[in-house]
């Protein structure tokens, strides 16, 4: 089982002796770091870089901090970078990791809050890209799935009022599907408010189990093979 999202940085213990990958993402330089640290630590943990959209950090500074980043063994991808609105600055922050995927052909790990016309306008073509925590309707899936993205689901698959949501993770291709658990946040019904953990990851499998009509094992067997493949594991 793969736990493509989560903060183990954040976490004071964790568990992940049942996981075969668990992505590490950083969101500002000295999360990265941390990530970075972790997963040379653990064999099964990687390390992205990269800083959210909400930072008052100076934009040269974080490129080149970023840069010397990049650069470190097992460092697989890009983000977790992306919006929360449409403000200039989260859109040049974007650009510049971006630009930095593009050069290193390293995938980005995409944090989208109601910004999908943006975020398609800016990656444009690029196809390595991870959409943590998918939130958005069908018809942005489909787009993504047709530039060749991945589609994430977390804990908010498991709400009450993310029917809509349910839906999109049945129409998915096996090829593009990827689970997480963005922990220490975003725990999954029945833990909702409570502290989130990778191992919780297995709730997501269940549920997608469910609703695509097969079984936990096909679920682990395809989000494992696709995280290998996109983040060349
Ligand atoms: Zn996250």
């Amino acid at each position: 089982m793969t736990d493509a999202h989560c903060h183990l940085q954040n976490l004071e213990n964790f568990d992940i002796s049942d996981l075969k990958y668990v992505i590490c993402a950083g969101f500002d330089i000295e999360s990265s770091k941390k990530a970075i640290e972790i997963a040379q630590k653990y064999p099964s943990v990687y390390a992205t870089v990269g800083i959210h959209p909400e930072t008052n950090d100076e934009l040269g500074i974080m490129n080149n901090e970023l840069r010397k980043l990049v650069k470190k063994n097992k460092v697989i991808a890009i983000g977790e970078c992306g919006l929360d609105s449409d403000d200039p600055k989260e859109l040049e922050l974007l650009k510049l990791h971006v630009d930095l995927a593009r050069e290193c052909n390293l995938p980005l790990v995409i944090h989208n809050r109601n910004q999908d016309q943006k975020i398609l306008e800016i990656l444009g073509d690029y196809h390595k890209v991870m959409l943590h925590c998918f939130a958005s309707d069908m018809g942005f899936m489909k787009e993504c799935v047709s530039r060749g993205w991945y589609i994430s689901f977390g804990g908010i698959l498991t709400f009450k009022k993310s029917d809509y949501l349910r839906e999109v993770a049945k129409a998915v291709p096996d090829d593009k599907l990827l689970i997480e658990t963005d922990s220490p946040y975003l725990s999954p019904e029945p833990n909702r408010g409570m502290k989130n953990s990778p191992i919780n990851v297995k709730i997501i499998a269940q549920l997608l189990a469910y609703l695509r009509n097969t079984s936990i094992d096909q679920i682990e067997e395809i989000t494992d093979k696709n995280c290998q493949r996109l983040f060349n594991l």
